[in-house]
């Protein structure tokens, strides 16, 4: 029987009931049906990266997709149409993308898990989301049985949200088709920090391949690379930056960064409001601890279990509440526990 800790970068969780790895499309579709008509409980998963897992693990089917796979037309106007298969590892094809001199995803370097778990909660990075480039998606649509496949105003994207994420399990994603610019610049450096390890100014734009060993740089500082090997295991950022009115922003002290977004509303960083809310790098209960190196990753450094990572995840969450009376909305999916 395998654990759930085998297949999450938290390395918790309990047994899975069955575990199915998929290789291509139509396994991955016939594995679905079969779980569906016989009524068993799925669980699909990528890398695993997103994902804190019950203890008592999980009663069903985990189906693992690995499928692989792209097909590519590059053309000296439009640029480059990817289709990739949604088991591809992400920074994999984000390296691969580089290679072939396209252009828009060097910002999103070094993000763990696959390329089809990339549109559900549009990851994004360094003022980039990967929404930028998303031209369709293609899924098995479980209520209806049928292949549906979204164009990106379909995909309904917002700030690390999607349909997909707001739909639960109802679109089994298959793959994605990328367009992306043809070049070797990268798009404007947004944020202070990573244009101070590139030693440029703001807005200043570098080739692809600096600003992508930039960001790998600044997230292994940050222990946002994920190493099997290195017992801080983690799901990366806990928690997502809260959006709030501007009412609620100004009750805030006048120290807390801030960005005004364009619906009016104003994003505050999740890692300021913890670290000011006496959450500290390292404070940790049994082997669950607030990663030394970015308070805004809960990690197992070794013997953590579930329950471990919730209880600190809750402590933290409570705290922020009681300071900032601002409640933190998990990032992590969570399959049979809750916060
Ligand atoms: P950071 O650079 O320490 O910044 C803290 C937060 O402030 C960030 O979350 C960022 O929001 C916001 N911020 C900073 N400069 C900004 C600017 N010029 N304009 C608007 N917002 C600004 O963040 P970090 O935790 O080390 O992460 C670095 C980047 O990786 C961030 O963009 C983060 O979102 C991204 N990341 C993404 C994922 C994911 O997609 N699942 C996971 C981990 C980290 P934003 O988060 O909106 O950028």
């Amino acid at each position: 029987m395998t654990n759930l800790s085998e297949l999450t970068t938290l390395h918790v969780g309990g047994p899975a009931a069955e575990v199915i790895r998929v290789r291509s499309e139509e396994e991955l579709i016939a594995a679905v049906v079969t779980c569906d008509a016989a009524g068993t409980p799925l669980l699909i998963i990528g890398g695993g990266s997103n994902l804190l897992v019950s203890d008592a693990g999980f009663a069903g089917t985990v189906i693992v997709v690995e499928t692989q796979g792209n097909s590519y037309e590059i053309d000296a106007c439009s640029g480059g149409m990817l289709q990739v298969a949604a088991g591809t590892d992400w920074d994999e094809f984000v390296a691969f993308t580089l290679e072939k001199k396209l252009a828009n995803l060097e910002s999103l370097s070094g993000i763990p898990g696959t390329v089809g778990a990339a549109p559900i909660q549009n990851i994004g990075a360094y003022g980039h989301e990967v929404s930028e480039v998303i031209a369709r998606v293609r899924t098995y649509d479980r209520h209806e049985r049928a292949i549906k496949t979204f164009t990106a105003v379909q995909c309904e994207f917002t700030y690390r949200d999607s349909i997909f994420k707001r739909s639960g399990d109802r679109y089994v994603i298959l793959d994605v088709t990328f367009q992306l610019r043809r070049g070797e610049f990268s798009l404007a450096v947004k944020y202070k920090e990573l244009a101070d390890v590139l030693g440029v100014d703001l807005n200043a734009r570098v080739s692809t391949l600096e600003l992508r060993a930039a960001v790998l740089e600044l997230r292994a500082k940050k222990g946002m690379l994920y190493d099997n090997a290195v017992q801080n295991w983690s799901a990366g950022s806990f928690f997502v930056n809260p959006i709030i009115s501007t009412q609620q922003a100004a009750t805030l002290p006048e120290s807390a960064p801030r960005w005004a977004q364009e619906d009016g509303t104003v994003k505050v960083p999740a890692a300021w409001l913890m670290e000011n809310s006496g959450v500290v790098k390292g404070e940790g209960i049994n082997g669950a601890v607030i990663s030394e190196r970015h308070v805004l990753a809960i990690a197992n450094a070794g013997g953590a279990t579930s329950e471990d990572i919730l209880a600190l995840a809750r402590s933290a969450r409570r705290r922020v509440q009681e300071r900032f009376g601002i409640t933190l909305t998990p990032e992590v999916r969570f399959v049979g526990v809750e916060l």
